[in-house]
């Protein structure tokens, strides 16, 4: 299979085209403002089938649903809490996922059979045009290889899935470049499931109270059953070994320096890139900008599998705001391979 780029800015039938596809059951290669994701009609059971062959993801791990206006919630979802209308109204179109009762509309394969579905509505003006030409809810997981850094521009999603999908919609690069923050509504009480996009700190000031589940910082073993299953399996992670170091910047930049050799990769702080020169050196931003961290996490990662590094160093972001997801992100790169300098 070919797998041809759409691209609305030169082609002003690239959107149209997309959605006929994803009509006619063909999983699409599609942007959204946290990364690119891989399409199909979420009430096609044999469309999301093709998902999981492309990525070559465990048929346990549920896709995300994503809609293009409020409205569609109730196509998707059985019941609607009023924590979730809240939710929506502070945080929609964005990068938060709420996992709720599912409609019976939504089959087994899209939620891995569990009773619940996750919903997401994207702020990517691309991504809700292709929803609402294709008529249906979209599901979509990140569009990497299972197990690879994920996608955030539409070069990663033909490096992983070039002849493996019919074609990718060009959307630029993305602006929140983790993905969504994953909350559910559907036990008793809120429970933050994945770090994203949205952090924990504004889920509270519109919740209240938000339990952090324990798959967000640590390593769950295979035999125990988890909330999101996508958290257990080792994730994000390039060709070598990734140690994430955590601690003051200053010290985790020592504790790299007299740890490296000249087989060593380096994912580091802007200010700390001189001390890194000689070796293949990425840097992810100032330790003061988890919005940058963010935006550059995957792409740095996924840039290390062209060098011929056989292990990788990198700094720990700080917990709070969004630095909690990057963390998270280097943490499953690294199979929870932590060091702490203290
Ligand atoms: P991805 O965006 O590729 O990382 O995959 C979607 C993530 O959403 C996976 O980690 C899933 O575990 C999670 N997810 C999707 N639906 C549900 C659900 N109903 N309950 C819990 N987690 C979910
Ligand atoms: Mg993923």
């Amino acid at each position: 299979m070919q797998t041809i780029l759409l691209n609305p800015v030169s082609d002003e039938t690239a959107i149209d085209r997309a959605a006929a596809l994803l009509r006619a059951g063909e999983v699409v290669g599609m942007p959204t403002e946290t990364v690119y994701g891989l399409g199909a009609n979420a009430f096609d059971t044999a469309a999301v089938a093709k998902i999981f062959a492309a990525k070559g993801r465990p048929q346990d791990n549920p896709l995300i649903v994503h809609i293009a206006d409020p409205d569609a919630l109730e196509q998707v979802s059985a019941s609607i809490p009023e924590s979730a209308k809240r939710l929506a109204e502070a945080f929609w179109p964005g990068p938060l996922t709420m996992v709720l009762p599912r409609a019976d509309s939504i089959p087994d394969a899209v939620t891995a059979g569990l009773p619940t579905v996750g919903v997401r509505l994207p702020s990517h003006p691309i991504a809700r045009a292709l929803i609402r030409q294709a008529g249906v809810p979209v599901a979509a997981p990140s569009a990497n290889r299972s197990g690879r850094p994920s996608t955030t521009t539409a070069a990663h999603v033909l490096e992983d899935m070039g002849g493996r999908i019919p074609a990718v919609l060009e959307g630029g690069p993305c602006q929140v470049g983790v993905e969504s923050t994953i909350v559910s509504l559907a036990g008793e009480r809120p429970r933050l499931l994945r770090p994203g996009g949205i952090s924990l700190e504004q889920l509270r000031a519109v919740l209240g109270e938000v339990v952090l589940d324990r798959a967000v910082r640590e390593q769950i073993g295979d035999d125990v059953q988890v909330s999101a299953p996508g958290m257990k399996y080792r994730h994000y992670a390039p060709n070598a070994p990734v140690t994430v170091v955590c601690g003051e910047p200053e010290r985790t930049a020592v504790y790299i320096q007299k740890h490296l050799t000249n087989e060593t990769g380096v994912l580091c702080f802007t200010e700390f890139a001189y001390l890194f020169e000689m070796h293949e050196m990425r840097t992810m931003g100032t330790a003061l900008d988890p919005l940058t961290q963010a935006r550059r996490i995957f792409d740095a990662l996924r840039s290390f599998d062209e060098t011929r590094v056989q292990e990788i160093y990198a700094q720990c972001p700080a917990d709070d705001g969004i630095g909690l997801a990057v963390a998270n992100r280097l943490k499953k790169a690294a199979g929870f391979q932590v060091v702490n300098v203290v």
